[in-house]
């Protein structure tokens, strides 16, 4: 029977396969959800690593305030792209996501909600709507989360509203008073009175504000110069001059430090002698009206000490102290000190025995004490303070200065130092700072800059301000006698607290009265027995900084110290801090053996996202245009050690990147359609070099990606993925062996070989795209023809062992050196082609002549290859003398390249160019090499 050229298709081995060119992610990866939900992959892969060692990710808990935005994507991503590399290297990894469900976040929306402020409505119906408010984020939360496909106990996560997370705080508080860290003190701390709270360190941002700088003089009592100035000739009318910018804060001044080693002088001035620095008298001239009068006298700043002056307004008697932060960068050099206003004038206060004056209420107004002032919002009065200042003469200078001023992170507006009753945890209480420090050392830190980052902070940071004056937290459960005054704070008492709060929630402090909150009988050292509650609640980082005692030393399934935090760099400040605080403390170890910080998500020309500038990205967005595989891949991509960036450029290059990897995946998958691995498998002695040299590369890139995600370099993990996708396979292998694969008999030792190659290849792509592509890998997954012990899931399965690759260095070499010959060639054929000489590549000879004996000599032990290699019809070798129209290429200078036309016909079947082509009667048009194919599949499939 006779053939037309035409029917020979279907003696092909064409590609074959479901998996999709177009990846329709949005639509696709809800199903894969489905089936992950329906045969409970997460459950089964914990009971399938159930004795296996531990890998714990401690979860930092968002605020359930909000939908989740780039930024909660970005994190929870990184942690899950850890937590599944690890639990295909083996490890049992249960994730337990968490919520900080209290707190001013939350508080601070709701109020914006409910258009109400604090005086508007009872505590006890404010904490319900709260309570329900946090609930309603932490589901959309949730199903946001699942959604990007991270696995983690979502039915079972922690939430800091538990009854029983809140009795661990409740307890953690305990035993830092037990242990003599807990104290009550009347300090400065930082104050939004917008918010009406204080805040802690990491509540507290900087921003740039515009203050109005002054210089004042206070005018010294009469006689406290005197001694010196006798003799000087000039009288004894004189001034200390101070500089501040905040000068509201001169109501309750109430001493000028200066340096006690440095020089200070007196200046002669038509209004009296100015007193000041002599290393800021040139500054000062320059800025202020002050003349450079005579100087009459220079001291050193300790002769000053103990003079005494009268407040600017009259109010009190101040004195001049000594302190050795008095700076000659700016100002005077004689520093304005109001001990209730600023962290440094406290401690000068304590050790001159200073009054503390307070004039400024939670609202930020000034009280009785502030006199004229009474009533008035404390940066508005400036103005009038100045005027009342200038009115007095006492006024040197005033401008308005830009400089960067603390904000409330919540309000965002400029906030105060105010000294007020407040709960203290103590930083040096049992030289913890210094333990701190020590163990911060074991740490092992990524990037490693974290560790100089949390030393400093932690090396300078104040006592940590714990209570606050807010409806939403837990209380801080501390008792006062009403008859002798006193505060209690008992870890017994608190201890019992926490055996209620157990069953009832914190909200029972609220709900019940002192009495049924003690124990029964409890009396105070004096006797009485009426005790009032205390109605601060706990600072919301305190809560989510003892999370290792309420979560990872509760769960079985988690230790503690954990293996790894992984936060925004910000945490530095915060949750990596109150962790290590409160568990060196508590326990005296580091929560966490190891902490991982990521930089922030800016826009493509690397701006903060805002909604002003219209440039936030939402992830929400991402997923539904594109799926959340490439969101997950802009994750990996991204160098996190930075600030990252997303753009729609960004996200379409991805799109991409993406496209070309899942090509890869789809040609691998097409061509192994009959494949079956347990009975086509070809032993890797036997496979062909080329199947081999692809062996090595993957296994090479095997090696390289388990170095990668062992050190959280998942950029790194993108780009040597992609590399390989597009250099090794698209560009190289899968080009060559495209014709074994389609042409030669389906069941021959090179194609079986090739194919067995092709799937080991895709498991291996499969597997370690998984942590990020995590759908697009159990796509690919469900796509391979099935193999004996093929876990149901992607998810399920394992790394290969490292000891078991075959990386073989010497066969890479020869490819190496042969592709450079095959870039060489291609160059050529381009040319050729261009010209019109040749159409494809197969319609073309190539001849070689090499210039060395060695350059010779391995060409030709790898002749037979070469027409493969270049895809064409013939290739050969000479050596010697070469033709003009030889071409020279600098990559491979001791070879020259010659094409021309292919010698033969064009095979209708396998498109080669032969001199056998058309010489078999039973199969017109076609090669030998097809004809003895053909020959042999009669009979089977043909
Ligand atoms: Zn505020
Ligand atoms: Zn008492
Ligand atoms: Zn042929």
């Amino acid at each position: 029977m006779l053939k037309k050229a035409m029917d020979y298709k279907d003696t092909l081995n064409l590609p074959k396969t479901d998996f999709k060119m177009k990846a329709s992610l949005p639509q696709k990866e809800p199903d894969t959800l489905r089936f992950w939900n329906e045969s409970d992959i997460y459950s089964r892969i914990k009971s399938s690593r159930a004795n296996k060692p531990k890998y714990v990710l401690h979860d930092g808990p968002p605020y359930a305030n909000g939908h989740i935005h780039i930024g909660h994507a970005l994190n929870k991503t990184l942690k899950d792209i850890v937590v599944k590399y690890k639990t295909m290297q083996g490890c049992y990894c249960e994730y337990v996501p968490g919520w900080d469900c209290h707190g001013l976040p939350v508080e601070h929306e709701l109020f914006k909600k409910l258009n109400k402020k604090k005086t508007d409505i009872p505590q006890i119906e404010f904490r319900k709507k709260a309570y329900d408010y946090a609930m309603g984020f932490v589901d959309a939360q949730k199903q946001e989360f699942k959604r990007i496909g991270i696995f983690g106990e979502w039915e079972n996560p922690y939430l800091t509203t538990d009854k029983t997370y809140e009795a661990s705080i409740i307890r953690s508080f305990g035993r830092l008073v037990e242990k003599g860290y807990i104290y009550q003190g009347r300090k400065p701390v930082n104050w939004c009175y917008r918010c009406e709270t204080a805040l802690a360190e990491a509540e507290v941002e900087y921003d740039n504000y515009t203050s109005p700088s002054v210089y004042v003089k206070f005018k010294l009592n009469k006689g406290q110069l005197a001694g010196h100035l006798a003799g000087c000739g000039v009288k004894e009318d004189s001034y200390i001059l101070i500089w501040t910018t905040t000068p509201w804060t001169l109501i309750a001044n109430v001493a000028v430090a200066v340096h006690s080693e440095r020089e200070y002088v007196v200046i002669n001035t038509v209004d009296g002698n100015i007193i000041l620095a002599h290393d800021l008298l040139d500054q000062v001239c320059e800025k202020t009206a002050l003349k450079k009068g005579k100087i009459v006298l220079s001291l050193k700043g300790k002769a000053l000490e103990n003079l005494s002056y009268e407040h600017p307004f009259g109010l009190r008697q101040g004195k001049i102290v000594l302190a050795d932060y008095v700076s000659m960068e700016e100002g005077t050099g004689c520093v304005h000190t109001a001990p209730g206003h600023g962290q440094d004038d406290h401690i000068t206060g304590q050790i001159y025995g200073l009054e503390t004056i307070m004039p400024v209420d939670e609202r930020g107004l000034f009280t009785e004490q502030a006199g004229e002032f009474k009533g008035e919002n404390v940066h508005k009065s400036n103005t009038a303070i100045i005027d009342k200042l200038r009115g007095l003469t006492l006024l040197l200078h005033s401008e308005p200065i830009n400089h960067s001023y603390p904000h409330c992170w919540r309000c965002k507006n400029p906030i105060i130092f105010r000294a007020t009753e407040q709960w203290f945890m103590s930083i040096d209480h049992d030289n913890l700072r210094k333990a701190i420090l020590g163990k911060i050392k074991q740490v092992n830190w990524v990037p490693a800059q974290g560790q100089d980052r949390i030393m400093s902070m932690l090396d300078t940071r104040p006592d940590w301000c714990l209570s606050r004056q807010r409806y939403w937290g837990v209380p801080i459960p501390v008792f006062m006698c009403k008859s002798c005054k006193r505060w209690i704070a008992d870890h017994k008492l608190i201890d019992h607290f926490a055996s209620i709060v157990d069953e009832k929630g914190t909200d029972a402090w609220f709900e019940l009265d002192a009495k049924a909150l003690l124990p029964h009988d409890y009396k105070c050292a004096c006797g009485a027995s009426d005790f009032k509650k205390g109605e601060d609640i706990v600072d919301v980082w305190f809560e989510s900084g003892v999370s290792h005692q309420g979560v990872l030393k509760q769960r079985e399934g988690l230790s503690y110290p954990c293996d790894l935090y992984l936060e925004g760099s910000d945490q530095h400040r915060g949750w990596f801090q109150s962790s290590l605080i409160t568990s060196m403390a508590i326990d005296n170890v580091s929560a966490f053996k190891s902490v991982l910080t990521h930089g922030f998500v800016v826009d493509g020309m690397g701006r903060k996202m805002s909604k002003s500038l219209g440039n936030v990205v939402s992830p929400q967005e991402i997923i539904k245009d594109y799926g959340a595989d490439i969101l997950r891949l802009w994750v990996a991509f991204s160098d996190y050690n930075d600030d990252i960036r997303i753009s729609d450029q960004i996200i379409a290059r991805l799109v991409e990147a993406y496209r070309k990897i899942r090509n890869t995946a789809r040609f691998m998958l097409g061509n192994i359609y009959d494949f079956d691995l347990d009975r086509d498998r070809v032993k890797y002695d036997d496979m062909r070099e080329i199947d081999k040299w692809a062996i090595s590369r993957v296994h090479r890139l095997l090696r390289d990606i388990i170095g990668f995600y062992e050190s959280f370099q998942f950029h790194k993990v993108y780009h040597s993925l992609y590399t390989f996708c597009i250099v090794d396979m698209s560009n190289f292998y899968m080009d060559i062996v495209k014709d074994i694969l389609y042409t030669f008999k389906s069941t021959s030792l090179e194609r079986r070989s090739c194919q067995s190659a092709l799937y080991i290849i895709l498991d291996i792509i499969a597997k370690v795209i998984a942590p990020v592509l995590v759908f697009t890998s159990e796509e690919i997954w469900q796509a391979m023809p099935k193999r004996k012990d093929m876990p149901e899931s992607v998810h399920l399965s394992f790394f290969d062992k490292c000891e078991s690759l075959k990386i073989d260095d010497a066969l890479e070499e020869r490819f190496a050196r042969l592709k450079k010959v095959r870039d060489a060639v291609l160059k050529v054929l381009e040319a050729k082609r261009v010209s019109g000489i040749i159409g494809s590549s197969l319609e073309a000879r190539v001849v070689l002549y090499a210039e060395s004996d060695e350059e010779y000599s391995f060409l030709k032990e790898n002749e037979s290859g070469l027409a493969a290699l270049f895809i064409v019809s013939q290739a050969g070798i000479e050596r010697g003398v070469f033709p003009d129209e030889a071409v020279e290429d600098e990559n491979v200078p001791s070879i020259r390249i010659c094409a021309y036309k292919a010698i033969g016909e064009k095979c209708g079947r396998c498109w080669n160019f032969s001199d056998t082509t058309g010489k078999y009667k039973e199969y017109p048009g076609i090669c030998k090499r097809c004809h003895n194919t053909l020959v042999s599949m009669k009979g089977d499939n043909f």
